[in-house]
């Protein structure tokens, strides 16, 4: 096993990562040391990068898509074995035994630690990883499709859930970015009819490709326009603004609950009788437990869900960084490491 490895360190918050050689991850007895793969870089990145959403502490290894291979298991680490391929979403941890960890909310755990955060992330050649709390990656998905998987597909998946929308019901998403072109795949798949909204024409064109029902536009008659459609038994918010806020309202048929995923900067104000005349729900939904990344890798070894991904070489974190700051990403980026997928 090599001592050192390259990683992409973040020192300064809104500088360039720096990619240098710092020592490889001692292991403790209920972790394993994986071999990463491929790693997926998400808009969480670019917001802990930019001190939107700033870190305990620096330097930082930020990322948490990532996929690779157990190369070393910790004396007490006995589910994983050497050479599983594996991967860890934004969850690195979590304490395991209060009543959130008991009920499924590990992820609203008060201790839970975050990969690429609190914890040192994926963006280096090797990561240690506790062994009950990494995802086994199903033979059948290859490590660049699955990375993409362990943050904006877990959370796409776990915020449907959270809406309750029964197979034949309408749902309607909000913002056809990463999330929510997974979030129209997996609603096809769970039976839902899906209604794809977007401000941008070439995202709901993409949308439908993948199988949206309708396309809406994003604006003031979005409400209205879904509504014709017959309107929405669930809505999801992915887009990273408080405008799809009045719209969600005006689309609820009674009795439809919102889930809010994307964390927009501003607030999003209501007048109280919308909510209550029609018994609306607003939940909140953050990343997701393990059961949940569970189901959503056996949908997709069974091939029906796919990323849209660009892949970049490892080295070109920082210009892949910068294009997802500007926008200029359509769907996912995932990295390759050298040697690696
Ligand atoms: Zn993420
Ligand atoms: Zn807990």
């Amino acid at each position: 096993m090599p001592k050192m490895m390259t990683a992409a360190l973040l020192t300064k918050l809104n500088a360039p990562l720096e990619l240098v050689k710092v020592p490889v991850p001692e292991i403790a007895n209920d972790e394993v040391l994986v071999k990463l793969e491929t790693n997926g870089l998400c808009f969480t990145d670019v917001q802990i990068w930019k001190g939107e959403h700033a870190p305990p502490s620096l330097p930082l290894i930020m990322g948490h898509e990532g996929i690779g291979r157990v190369v070393a298991t910790g004396s007490n680490a006995t589910r994983l074995r050497v050479g599983d391929r594996v991967g860890i979403g934004y969850v690195h941890g979590a304490c395991g035994h209060c009543r959130d960890c008991l009920t499924g909310g590990e992820n609203y755990c008060p201790e839970f630690t975050a990969t690429g955060y609190s914890q040192p992330g994926c963006f280096a050649e090797f990561v240690a990883l506790r062994d009950h709390w990494t995802n086994k990656i199903p033979e059948g998905i290859d490590p660049i499709e699955a990375a993409p998987l362990m943050c904006a597909g877990a959370a796409a998946y776990a915020s449907l859930k959270r809406t309750g929308v029964q197979t034949g019901d309408t749902i309607a998403i909000f913002g056809m970015g990463g999330l929510g072109q997974y979030g129209v795949q997996i609603a096809k798949l769970s039976g839902m009819r899906v209604i794809a909204v977007d401000i941008a024409n070439d995202k709901l064109a993409k949308a439908k490709e993948l199988g949206a029902d309708e396309c809406v536009e994003a604006g003031e008659n979005a409400g209205a326009a879904i509504k014709a459609l017959g309107g929405a038994h669930g809505c999801v918010n992915f887009a990273p603004v408080t405008a799809t806020w009045p719209m969600m309202l005006d689309a609820c048929n009674p009795r439809a609950t919102i889930v809010l995923t994307g964390v927009p900067a501003g607030e999003m104000a209501f007048y109280t009788y919308q909510v209550v005349e029609r018994g609306l729900t607003v939940r909140g939904s953050s990343a997701s437990n393990r059961q949940e990344m569970a189901e959503l890798l056996a949908l997709s070894a069974s091939g029906r869900i796919k990323g849209v991904i660009k892949t970049r070489p490892f080295n070109e974190i920082d210009a892949a960084l910068n294009d997802l700051n500007q926008g200029r990403v359509e769907g996912r980026i995932v990295l390759t490491m050298e040697g690696g997928a």
